[in-house]
């Protein structure tokens, strides 16, 4: 299925290597990207003939402990919209780390690294799709002080790592692209009111009420779709 806008264009599901692989892990968090991911995943088992099985996993940090209700919430909305689609409960795993707290970034990348390594050696997975996409609104200085895993300024393309397929159909592009399929697929009164980006923690967001409005992630949604 080929997404199209003034920003990109992205054959999904077009890399070989993900073909051929029957159980697709989704690290889903919430936000607006593994979102649609998700949501073209579904399009793609909807209308093609895959013999597919989606497996989703969600690392929890304690600091942030409302995304488990978050990803269920976009899960049960991409549920709704694919009747004829096996879209699972997510397997969530907990992290006690602080990324606010704690050089944030490596370690919670580290420990969900370890998980996915976990699923793959149980043989409940056999490829990893990701909604990791370029950050463009932002100097490479000031991603580095986000304590991002790797800056993403750069296309990176889709990789073997851990002896699998891992596939990252939007990292050739940013959030502008992910905020005009949102436009043109019809989601943005369906699937976005239901994605939180937030990456605040308790006090920033008065015990997850409201979005934080300062942290990077409320300010690359704003930028993208113009509210956070
Ligand atoms: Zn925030």
């Amino acid at each position: 299925m080929i997404y199209e806008n003034e920003y990109a264009k992205v054959d999904f599901f077009d890399w070989e290597p993900i073909q051929k692989c029957k159980k697709v892990g989704l690290a889903i968090s919430g936000g607006t990207d593994s979102a649609l991911v998700l949501y073209m995943l579904c399009n793609e088992l909807k209308h093609k003939n895959y013999d597919y099985e989606i497996v989703l996993f969600t690392l929890v940090q304690d600091s942030q402990p409302m995304v488990q209700h978050i990803v269920m919430d976009v899960v049960d909305i991409i549920r709704d919209m694919f009747p004829e689609v096996n879209v699972p409960t997510p397997l969530f795993t907990h992290w006690g780390g602080d990324v606010h707290n704690e050089h944030m970034g490596n370690k919670k990348v580290n420990s969900s690294r370890e998980f996915k390594k976990k699923l793959i050696a149980e043989g409940k997975i056999d490829s990893i799709l990701s909604g990791r996409n370029l950050i463009t609104f932002a100097t490479a200085e000031e991603q580095a002080t986000y304590g991002l895993d790797t800056l993403r300024v750069e296309p990176r393309p889709s990789i073997m790592r851990d002896g699998i397929p891992h596939y990252e159909p939007l990292s050739i592009t940013d959030k502008k692209f992910v905020a005009k399929v949102y436009e043109d697929e019809g989601l943005l009164e369906t699937l976005f009111p239901h994605t939180i980006s937030c990456t605040g923690n308790a006090q920033d967001t008065d015990y997850f009420t409201k979005v934080c409005e300062k942290c990077w992630s409320c300010q690359e949604r704003k930028w993208a779709f113009g509210v956070y």
